[in-house]
């Protein structure tokens, strides 16, 4: 993997058009928005303001897509489709990386491996087209055969955030395509780069045109496609408070909805953990993409008899990561996404700290000589399991650490908020372990080990942290219309009404 710096003479603007119907696309309004770096707040990209005419043309397009025939296409067909989508992104690895970290603030190193996992998502899901078997059911009587086959549910709507913007889009629509669906897709407004990328280098794998369509633009747009008449199914992922409204919308249109929401995701560390891994963790749940992530362990459950030592060790670990500019190679950690969000980080910390928390470390912005929105690592002790740090979707580097006595209180603790995305457990032994595992309400548990994925693994949340799964073989179905079709073998015998002298023809 490449592995060289970039500089700000490195970068320059870029207008990006919509896609629409394979074609290049400007809004109907003529009117466009600009992104610039929040890491040194330089303009980097530009992109058409969609609203609703261009949801309508997108979806008109998809529809037509659809029918003419990409419901139809084979397995086979799509499958070829998907993997040459992968080689294209490893082709264009580097400029889609350098476009991912001026648009969000993360680090070079992080977009790379991130391209890298994209990668491997279009090509699992290319395996997953060739298998879109259903059941046969061969025991129903002699004269009854009935089949269970999967059917494209039509166009889907995708509406993504601003945080993984091209591992997000890449969880939903090879997937979505695999099961033979056409797309209406809209980024985040922040980061929006990757996903018309991603767009240009599906155009040339050579997809029939209207199978994936994208408008760019904001809230506007994606309630335009939640809302949408000629859209059957939504793809969200996002906020809890902005899916609720999606799922509302769509639900008065009785849409299928999966959503992706937000998270609080406990970390339960035992006295039979190996300590210094489940500090690391710690670490890693904590600040990595600065904390701005669904699944960041953003709640330290930790055994009281050793609750202080593990949190002296949490921050003296934070001292080693490099914080500061995403376009050198050896940065850990990057930017906050942008103005609002470092607000929401400091309006918590100042919550925490009223509310009596002990702030052990950070709590403030961090200078590190660039224009951007970095903040510094931070420590909450002695939280308490109702505080709005513990209970609240924070979006920031903001660890709270929360002693507990027995493992009962430890899974009440964890299981004491509306979300449950995911949850980790730190011990050694086996037993423990897997009776926490069982117990924690979530839709991922990790047992010493945090946050990896893999495309062949389901992925989604349980309560307010969403609805549906994506990945794994499961994301096929997900995206998928179940038909079953029952046959009659051989002369129907049995009538409903009993007319003995009716000619038999
Ligand atoms: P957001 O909910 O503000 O926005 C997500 C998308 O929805 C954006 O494209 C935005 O333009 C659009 N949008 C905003 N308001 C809308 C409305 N009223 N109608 C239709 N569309 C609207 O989320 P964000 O700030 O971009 O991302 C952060 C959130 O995403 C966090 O809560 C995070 O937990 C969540 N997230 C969840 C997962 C997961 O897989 N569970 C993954 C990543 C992020």
């Amino acid at each position: 993997m490449e592995t060289k710096s970039y500089t700000l003479d490195d970068v320059e603007p870029t207008y990006r058009p919509m896609i629409i119907d394979g074609e290049d696309a400007q809004a109907q309004s003529g009117r466009t928005f600009t992104r610039l770096s929040p890491a040194h707040e330089v303009e980097v990209t530009s992109f058409p303001h969609g609203g609703q005419e261009d949801v309508d043309r997108a979806v008109t397009a998809a529809r037509t897509a659809l029918d003419r025939g990409w419901r139809q296409s084979s397995g086979s067909e799509r499958s070829k489709l998907l993997l040459k989508v992968a080689d294209l992104v490893r082709r264009d690895a580097e400029a889609l990386a350098l476009a991912e970290t001026l648009e969000t603030g993360k680090p070079i190193t992080q977009s790379r491996n991130e391209v890298a996992g994209t990668a491997e998502l279009w090509e699992y899901a290319a395996s997953l087209a060739r298998n879109t078997q259903g059941d046969a059911h061969n025991a129903l009587g002699r004269d009854t055969l009935a089949m269970v086959v999967h059917e494209p549910i039509g166009v889907v709507g995708m509406i993504t955030p601003w945080n993984f913007p091209l591992l997000i889009i890449s969880q939903k629509l090879p997937f979505a395509l695999a099961a033979g669906n056409t797309a209406v897709i809209k980024p985040s407004e922040s980061t929006s780069a990757t996903t018309v990328m991603l767009g240009q280098l599906i155009r040339e794998a050579g997809f029939p045109a209207g199978v994936v369509n994208i408008v760019t633009g904001d809230r506007v747009v994606g309630a335009a496609i939640a809302e949408h008449p000629g859209i059957d199914m939504i793809s969200f992922t996002g906020s809890t408070g902005v899916g609720k409204g999606i799922a509302s919308a769509a639900g008065r249109d009785l849409k299928k909805v999966e959503l992706e929401l937000g998270g609080k995701n406990p970390q339960i560390i035992t006295p039979n953990a190996d300590f210094t891994a489940a500090v690391d963790a710690g670490v890693f749940g904590g600040y990595f993409n600065v904390g701005q992530c669904c699944n960041s362990g953003s709640r330290l459950i930790v055994h009281r008899s050793m609750a202080d030592e593990f949190a002296a060790a949490v921050v003296e670990r934070a001292k080693h990561m490099r914080v500061g500019d995403p376009l050198k190679s050896d940065t850990l950690v990057g930017s906050l996404v942008n103005d609002a969000q470092l607000a929401v980080v400091e309006r918590y910390v100042a919550e925490g700290r009223d509310a009596g928390a002990h702030l052990l470390t950070g709590g403030d912005r961090l200078d590190t000589g660039l224009n951007g929105r970095f903040f510094q690592p931070t420590v909450f002790t002695d939280v308490t399991a109702r505080m709005s740090i513990a209970t609240e979707e924070i979006f920031g580097p903001v660890l709270s650490v929360l002693p507990y006595d027995t493992m009962e209180e430890a899974i009440g603790i964890a299981n004491s908020t509306s979300f449950g995305l995911s949850a980790g457990i730190w011990s050694n032994d086996i037993n423990e372990a897997l009776t926490a595992a069982r117990d924690l309400r979530a839709g991922t548990v990790w047992v010493n080990r945090w946050m990896d994925g893999y495309p062949e693994v389901p992925f989604g949340g349980y309560g307010h942290s969403g609805i549906g799964r994506e990945l794994g073989r499961q994301a096929l179905a997900e995206f998928s219309e179940l038909k079953t079709i029952q046959l009659q073998v051989g002369i129907r015998e049995n009538r409903w009404v009993d007319a003995p002298d009716a000619p038999r023809r």
